[in-house]
């Protein structure tokens, strides 16, 4: 379900300023492609326009600049919005967010969508990523369609320098000599923290951003002098291109994802290579258009050729304070130098006169209508369509959450005084620091943050859940309660409200309170692991073993490594005498552990009941003396070696029998397959 952004409340057409496009109306046409060129796409993660040497004196790009004077340079390129993931999922599909369904970071593109990768593989190219941000790892499912998708940062690492990601990418380029390539490298460093290697940090003493770009456009100059060696004579073609920008402090956004401004919206882009012309851009033009200009390059198709860019109405999205705290939708749209914001209200700036976006002319102009049709043709997420997420497990939460980016899965109130982001500033900061400490588990401090935040803003659905959750893990009951019967108050159905409230009554072990609320939870949500995990738990403690079975296996087929898990559905198809099930499970959860499982006794005792003694010998080696089950071990062990034929079965069965408890040494002295041992 969707629904169109709100309308406007009035339309004054005046005839307005006509689509200034200030140069470059004819375009300098390129020179056909050669056949299937070698293709390069670089994104520089959190890289604002006005912070590269062609529009910034304090920082020095000499490799952006070297790729400009040669290529095509674009002034307006607008990303589709102010966050990783969402705007690099528009990259690589051409589409707008509300096309591809990727709002915020930590969702999960849908299999159904096409992928440049996926095109270019099907058309004979080899395909590489290497990618140096964790809100575009593999499970976020931009990966398909890329022979090699290197993004490994390192064991609990979030990001990784441009050296590194360079270096890797450079390997595969001297060993995938022939043929046509598509890589995509992707660039963190300019994320904050704003952390420059030397010698950037020395010579950027003061602005640390500008040395992490300075220190990224270093490793883009080797990259792009390694990629044109590998393909020379066989044709190259580049585009650069940053994902979104930064804040810093504009507008009163110091990082990015919430507002729809200059900074964090307008991204460098460049075109160049193999029959690209020289040019500077100046039409306003949507980075999503890399998706087509790609495919045409390799001979595959496309349409919209960023280097024949014809002027068209730009837009654009930044849902995060929405479908967050249920904040008023904002959409962006571009044409010409008329830039619009909607939300809410109706702002509009003239870019050619005023780049810092600071006069709102709403009330002195009047939008073309072409453009309030495009915005309001915007279709935005439903509310009450986004719990279908919720998947994200605790490490991945706490990964994104160290890269500033807290995830809310649930499902906001629509609010009727919906407030204005641009006049939510002032609690920005607040509310992603008590997030952040909410999800470190620093409940006592979170708790402080929220209730400034609440007194700003009273119905935040999202914090006054957080403040409840809190409140009922550090065991102040009443205050909890409190909390989530305002919430209640604020959305009656919200599925957040069931699934939290559920998650405190199971805290205090109120089964038969927090087990239907569970219930309503999956039913709305059928993919939140959290209610399907503590839902697992209730029914085993109320014996019903196959259903928490049932709902194990849920959890397995939503987690990207359900170690603990295969190894807790193995236990309970132990319980329910279910050998071969118990078997494979407790096999998934030793290949996934490795040396931390701690189940071999359980698996060589089922190798036995299964009738193959070799592999449980193997198992039951692997117990260690301190295992309390140690000599039970050595019980099955011996019962293993006669099994076995091994000659020193007997020495087994005396060594188990000595270290045996009586009623152990019991059931050894009744074991069938010992009679006749000599005993000492
Ligand atoms: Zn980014």
């Amino acid at each position: 379900m969707h629904i169109r952004a709100a309308t406007y409340l009035f339309v004054v057409f005046l005839g307005l300023i006509a689509i200034s496009c200030s140069q470059e109306e004819t375009l300098p046409t390129p020179t056909p492609s050669p056949t299937r060129p070698s293709i390069l796409l670089v994104t520089l993660d959190t890289t604002r326009a006005d912070s590269v040497g062609f529009e910034c004196d304090a920082v020095e790009t000499p490799a952006l600049q070297a790729l400009a004077a040669r290529g095509m340079r674009f002034s307006q390129g607008w990303t589709t919005a102010p966050m990783t993931l969402p705007a690099h999922t528009s990259i690589l599909t051409g589409l707008y967010p509300s096309e591809h369904g990727i709002h915020e970071n930590s969702r999960f593109l849908d299999d159904q969508q096409v992928l440049l990768a996926d095109r270019l593989r099907d058309g004979g190219y080899r395909t590489a990523a290497f990618i140096s941000g964790y809100p575009l790892k593999r499970r976020f499912g931009l990966a398909r369609g890329f022979d090699h998708y290197d993004d490994d940062l390192g064991k609990g690492n979030t990001e990784r320098l441009a050296g590194p990601t360079t270096e890797r990418a450079l390997d595969y380029l001297a060993s995938n000599t022939d043929g046509p390539l598509f890589i995509w490298v992707h660039y963190y460093d300019p994320h904050e923290p704003y952390e420059p290697p030397e010698p950037f940090r020395s010579r950027y003493p003061s602005s640390p951003y500008l040395g992490e770009i300075a220190s990224m456009d270093h490793e883009l100059g080797r990259l792009i002098e390694a990629f044109e060696r590998r393909n020379q004579g066989q044709g190259s073609r580049i585009v650069v291109v940053g994902d979104h920008g930064e804040g810093l402090g504009d507008h009163g956004e110091t990082l990015h994802g919430n507002l729809l401004y200059q900074e964090v919206m307008r991204v460098p882009l460049i075109l160049a290579g193999t029959g690209i012309p020289k040019a500077h851009v100046e039409t306003a033009v949507s980075t999503r258009h890399i998706f087509d200009t790609i495919l045409g390059w390799a001979g595959l198709g496309g349409g919209f050729d960023l280097a024949n860019a014809t002027p068209e109405i730009v837009l654009a999205e930044a849902l995060k304070p929405y479908l967050q705290y249920g904040w008023q939708p904002q959409v962006m749209a571009v044409s010409g130098s008329t830039k619009i914001i909607q939300s809410g209200e109706t702002e509009v700036y003239d870019l050619q006169s005023d780049p810092s976006e600071s006069v709102d002319l709403s009330s002195s102009v009047a939008i073309d209508p072409e453009i309030t049709k495009a915005i309001n043709a915007y279709s935005l997420p439903a509310l009450d369509d986004t719990p279908s997420s919720g998947h994200l497990d605790q490490e991945a939460r706490e990964q994104l959450a160290s890269l500033g980016y807290i995830g809310w899965e649930g499902s906001p109130a629509v609010r009727d005084n919906a407030p204005n982001p641009k006049d939510m500033t002032h609690i920005f900061a607040d509310l992603d620091a008590g997030s952040a400490l909410f999800v470190r588990k620093d409940y006592e401090a979170s708790i402080t943050t929220f209730e400034n935040v609440l007194a700003e803003d009273p119905e935040n659905l999202m914090v006054t859940i957080r403040l409840a959750v809190a409140h009922s893990i550090i065991g102040n009951e009443k205050r909890a309660m409190q909390l989530f019967e305002s919430a209640r108050q604020i959305q009656p159905n919200s599925i957040d409200l069931k699934l939290y409230l559920a998650m405190h009554h199971f805290r205090f072990q109120r089964w038969e309170l927090a087990g239907p609320l569970f219930e309503d939870v999956l039913d709305a949500a059928p993919r939140r692991l959290p209610a399907l995990e503590a839902l697992a738990r209730i029914r085993e403690k109320e014996d019903r073993l196959d259903d928490a079975a049932r709902l194990i296996k849920r959890t397995i087929a939503l987690k990207e490594r359900p170690e603990a898990e295969w190894a807790r559905l193995g236990e309970l198809e132990m319980a329910m005498g279910n050998t071969p099930a118990a078997i494979h499970a407790f096999e998934n959860a030793r290949d996934l552990q490795a040396q931390a499982f701690e189940h071999t006794l359980e698996l060589g005792v089922l190798y036995l009941a299964a009738g193959r003694p070799a592999p449980a010998a193997e198992a039951l080696d692997l117990v260690p003396p301190d295992h309390p089950g140690y000599t039970m071990a050595l019980f099955k062990r011996a019962q293993a070696a006669v099994l076995l034929g091994e000659p020193d079965w007997r020495e087994r069965v005396r060594f188990a029998s000595d270290r045996a408890d009586p009623n152990l040494r019991r059931m050894i002295e009744r074991e069938p397959l010992f009679q006749g041992v000599p005993r000492q």
